[in-house]
């Protein structure tokens, strides 16, 4: 298969701050610093007509993108999955504790290493299933307001400009988190979708660091399925697992107690994000942990 390549340009993602941020932030910052709205609105402009541009262009190359087809590809439609047994999911995370346990390699990747290593073995893969390369930055901010509406998740990506901001360290997970992420820079909007592709990318690496980011990400989500999203449920099974004890720190890590500020905007967005994720055909929250790890098991 003849390998061509696409070029999405994300031009907002080299701006030096979010231009979305800029956006809505210009006026209230300017009439703070300088108690005049005026120039808040020429950098609110400014950065809008940026960002609109970059989120044109674009979407006008995405147009020749050849996304993967995941019937085609896979044999399974992601919106119709067959459900693991609890047993089946107990056996998977033993065996993917063995593995890790087995094969445990310290990451040396500064975040913006990683980033452009996943961002060429998730491009490479890709196109070994479609035969085209689609090319993107390979920029990760640390910063963004969607920290404040989001403060639960770990990662963001704006669909428009294809800004990603990771909003802290996850240490072994990492490199699933950025890849999950650069999915949707790519054109794979579904949560369903992002895991499993960055999933397949990175556990089909020749570098250990990405293959266990992989599998603790496939863990983490089958754990916190048998935990039945119970916080206290999900760390005692960590301490069950007989995780070595590098991988059990980073497993309790990602899923700190919640702050009371965390608690409340979860009330409010989940109803919100459960809705948004059905307007656009998948099946829910459930497609990042239930629909993930069913989508694996069945491929084997
Ligand atoms: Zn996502």
């Amino acid at each position: 298969m003849a390998t061509d390549r696409v070029k999405i340009p994300n031009q907002a993602t080299y701006a030096p701050f979010a231009l979305a941020d800029v956006f809505i932030l210009a006026p209230l910052a300017s009439r703070l610093l300088l108690g005049a709205t005026v120039p808040g609105r020429i950098v609110q402009a400014l950065s809008l007509g940026a960002y609109a541009g970059s989120a044109l262009s674009d979407w006008w190359a995405r147009k020749e993108a050849r996304p993967i087809d995941f019937e085609e590809a896979f044999g399974q439609d992601p919106a119709n999955l067959e459900s693991m047994s609890d047993e089946a999911r107990q056996e998977e995370v033993k065996d993917l504790v063995a593995v890790m346990n087995r094969d445990y390699k310290p990451s040396k990747y500064s975040r913006k290493e990683l980033a452009e290593i996943v961002n060429e073995q998730l491009t490479e893969y890709i196109a070994s299933v479609t035969g085209q390369r689609v090319e993107t930055s390979s920029e990760v901010r640390d910063m963004a307001l969607s920290k404040v509406l989001f403060p639960f998740a770990l990662g963001a990506c704006d669909i428009l400009s294809g800004d990603v901001t990771i909003f802290r360290d996850t240490g072994v997970f990492e490199p699933h988190i950025i890849t999950h992420e650069f999915c949707h820079r790519k054109g794979y909007y579904k949560e369903l979708q992002a895991q499993a592709i960055a999933y397949l990318a990175l556990s089909t690496s020749d570098d250990p660091v990405l293959v266990q980011s992989a599998l603790a990400e496939r863990t983490h989500r089958d754990l916190k399925v048998l935990a039945d999203s119970d916080f206290d449920r999900y760390h005692e099974l960590v301490d069950e697992a007989g995780l070595r004890e590098e991988l059990a720190k980073d497993f309790h890590a990602i899923r700190p107690e919640p702050s009371a500020y965390e608690n409340a905007v979860w009330t409010v967005m989940k109803p919100i994000m459960e809705e948004r994720m059905k307007m656009t055909g998948q099946n829910g929250l459930s497609d990042y942990d239930v629909g993930f790890t069913d989508f694996l098991h069945k491929k084997g």
